[in-house]
């Protein structure tokens, strides 16, 4: 087994790999185009920014999903700005907000790291956790595809058990990805199978493992339950397993994602999350309030259902692009 860390080399790489700027904006399209023809609107016959502007762009930014508290917060940083600058022109407004949301997201210093994961445990244990739908297993195909790509041997466990489709479609990111899947029949337990696949990743000296979970538990106890027990089975074999649980969100469900995030929150620890499906939606100003709002680092953006299209996230970078 090779000591230390993996990655060094391969950091610079998975980071080049999946920040495509032509796939980021392409996937924040919509987003963009309900932003700017909402900000349009605000600024419609108006020279300078005053009261009732400051009053159209807080619609233009609770429209397009940011959250009422990061708005307004967003909107005391350009009334301030205002405030000191005397006359603003309303030309200049996009360039404030640009900057005002960009310096708002770095102060969450908690959530500013670029990198995805630091991959220095081997095998580095990823539970991928979220309701039903939102994209998990699609996320887990693409980045297990990105980082077989950048070298690195990865490996899947289907711990979703609750249907049998959810296996196949595993199954078949495993095929597409090259990497090997670690399963059992449909309705096993799937603290078994996230035991099993762990137990191959160690033998197999795999440097990533991901686990597949189903999100379709009723209630919160279920929920908590199941998770308390499949982390108490990876800790059999490695007690800080696992090292990262990432909470995949679906970005077009708006305000839903918030919730989703506390609840998960409160069943188990979640270290890291993935946005999905922005692509498909205007309501991308999602990322802007939950980067804000979190304490927890959303680490990859689904821009689209190809393998390319599961992006690291970047603040400055979302921003640009938004206000490209
Ligand atoms: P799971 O139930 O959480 O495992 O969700 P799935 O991975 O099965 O995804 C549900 C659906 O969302 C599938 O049809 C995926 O192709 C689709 N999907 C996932 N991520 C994205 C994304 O970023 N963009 C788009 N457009 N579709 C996505
Ligand atoms: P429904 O048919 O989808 O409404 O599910 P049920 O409520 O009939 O669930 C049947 C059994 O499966 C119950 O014992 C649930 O606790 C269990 N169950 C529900 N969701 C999941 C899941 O996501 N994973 C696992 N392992 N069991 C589940
Ligand atoms: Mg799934």
């Amino acid at each position: 087994m090779k000591t230390g860390s993996v990655v060094p080399v391969f950091f610079i790489y998975i980071c080049k790999l999946m920040q495509h700027s032509d796939i980021l904006n392409k996937g924040l399209e919509k987003t963009r185009k309900g932003l700017f023809s909402r900000l349009a609107r605000a600024v419609t016959g108006r020279s300078r920014v005053d009261d009732q502007v400051l009053d159209q762009l807080e619609e233009a930014l609770i429209a397009s999903d940011v959250g009422v508290d990061t708005t307004l917060r967003i909107i005391d940083r350009i009334e301030e700005r205002v405030r000191r600058d005397k006359y603003v022109n309303t030309e200049e407004l996009n360039l404030y907000l640009r900057e005002e949301i960009e310096a708002l997201l770095l102060e969450n210093k908690a959530t500013n790291q670029v990198m995805p994961f630091d991959f220095s445990k081997k095998p580095f244990v990823i539970l991928v956790v979220g309701v039903n739908g939102v994209g998990k297993t699609t996320t887990i195909g693409k980045l297990a595809a990105q980082l077989k790509a950048a070298g690195l041997k990865v490996m899947l466990g289907a711990a979703d058990t609750f249907r049998a489709a959810a296996i196949e479609q595993l199954t078949i990111w495993s095929e597409r990805s090259g990497a090997p899947i670690v399963k059992q029949a449909m309705g096993s337990d799937p603290a078994a199978v996230a035991y099993d696949s762990l137990a191959s990743a160690i033998s197999r000296d795999m440097d990533v493992l991901l686990i597949d979970t189903a999100g379709r538990l009723h209630n919160k106890v279920n929920l908590m339950n199941e998770l308390s027990k499949i982390r108490k089975v990876l800790q059999k074999l490695i007690p800080d397993a696992p090292h990262e649980v990432l909470l995949v969100l679906d970005g077009s469900t708006g305000q839903n994602a918030y919730q989703q995030a506390s609840e998960f929150s409160k069943a188990t620890d979640v270290t890291a999350l993935a946005v999905t499906k922005l692509d498909g939606t205007a309501k991308g100003g999602v990322v802007i309030g939950i980067s804000d709002m979190l304490q927890i680092p959303v680490k990859f953006i689904g821009l689209g259902e190809g393998i390319d299209d599961l992006q690291v996230f970047d603040k400055k970078a979302f921003v640009a692009t938004l206000f490209e």
